[in-house]
């Protein structure tokens, strides 16, 4: 549908973003890059992540070069770290199987860790400027309105035929800016949409049913204790998590589930103290942290390293910890 894409760039021409990061000397590394952060996370917060992440890593090389924990703690605060790690073992499979060159095909894409069919629709479009589908959630949210279709795979072969063959990379940006801009979430702002007269959900008054409603779960409670341990220095051990599960691979305070499991580890300390609780909540569950401190002259560890909340040394660390971590220098 020629019309479609048409109304689509004659928007963006005027009223799309142009000025992102991700959107100057475009390749299609940097691209890769803003995709997966992007994923799950909102513009503004991902612009001074992605800024400091090119810094440290221009390029897929050094990326693939890196160790796991630099890369990590770029990403600290960010969330969701298997993007994090994925992002890493993928520059690593460019490097050796690829030449350090991307691969230009949706299929080889998405063999690479973390890019599913959207993520490489839109690398392919924005950065090879091949017509390739994109169905985010910002995008999702478009079609599913402008069709009043909720049907996932309908989606998808809408998407594909409104491709343009000319300028596939500025309808893509479109697609996305118009998603997010425009047709947002709650409240959309019908009034400056392009698609205003041809949108089936907004001329029919059902704008509220699409895109389908998620059930909304009522999450459930786990609890968990994170001893902050300090030694005379006033460090504090950090042990590295196993690479699967909650904040895989990243730097955390030992975990306990309750105050008896730490006498036992940690025989020689003589007092806790309970710091203030808090709430952290992931997709499924939510997470009540109480943090406890205690002091011991020496401790053995296994593995882990002395943290100096003074001095804090680059290690990738979750949003908790590190918030944790800031209330006890
Ligand atoms: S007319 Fe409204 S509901 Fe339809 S696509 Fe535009 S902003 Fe979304």
């Amino acid at each position: 549908m020629e019309k479609f894409s048409k109304i689509i760039l004659q928007w963006f021409k005027k009223h799309g973003r142009k000025d992102l990061p991700w959107q100057q000397a475009i390749s299609p590394y940097r691209v890769w890059i803003s995709e997966i952060m992007l994923q799950q996370t909102q513009v503004n917060t991902v612009i001074p992540y992605y800024q400091k992440f090119m810094k440290q890593f221009p390029d897929v090389k050094s990326l693939a070069k890196a160790h796991e924990d630099q890369v990590l703690h770029l990403w600290t605060g960010l969330g969701y770290y298997a993007r994090a790690r994925n992002l890493h073992k993928a520059a690593k499979i460019v490097l050796r199987e690829f030449k350090g060159e991307f691969p230009n095909t949706l299929e080889s894409l998405q063999l690479l860790p973390g890019i599913g069919r959207s993520t490489a629709g839109a690398i392919l479009s924005i950065a090879f400027q091949k017509p390739a589908a994109i169905l985010d959630g910002n995008v999702k949210r478009v079609l599913s309105r402008f069709l009043a279709i909720n049907n996932i795979d309908m989606l998808w072969t809408h998407a594909e035929s409104y491709l343009p063959k000319k300028n596939p990379h500025n309808y893509a940006q479109a697609m996305m800016d118009l998603g997010a801009m425009i047709c947002t979430r709650t409240k959309p702002k019908c009034d400056l949409c392009p698609l205003e007269k041809y949108c089936e959900a907004s001329l029919t008054d059902r704008i509220s049913e699409f895109p389908g409603k998620k059930i909304t779960k009522v999450l459930p409670i786990k609890q968990t204790i994170l001893l902050v341990l300090k030694n005379k220095l006033g460090q504090v051990l950090l042990e590295k998590r196993p690479s699967t599960g909650i904040w895989g691979g990243l730097w955390s305070l030992p975990e306990f589930e309750d105050q008896k499991a730490i006498l036992k580890k940690y025989a020689g300390i003589k007092k806790l103290k309970i710091l203030a609780p808090f709430r952290h909540t992931f997709s499924h569950y939510h997470l009540d942290i109480t943090p406890i401190e205690g002091q011991l002259e020496r401790v053995k560890h296994d593995g882990g390293v002395w943290f100096d909340p003074q001095k804090p040394s680059k290690l990738g660390l979750s949003a908790p910890v590190k918030k944790i971590l800031m209330g006890v220098t």
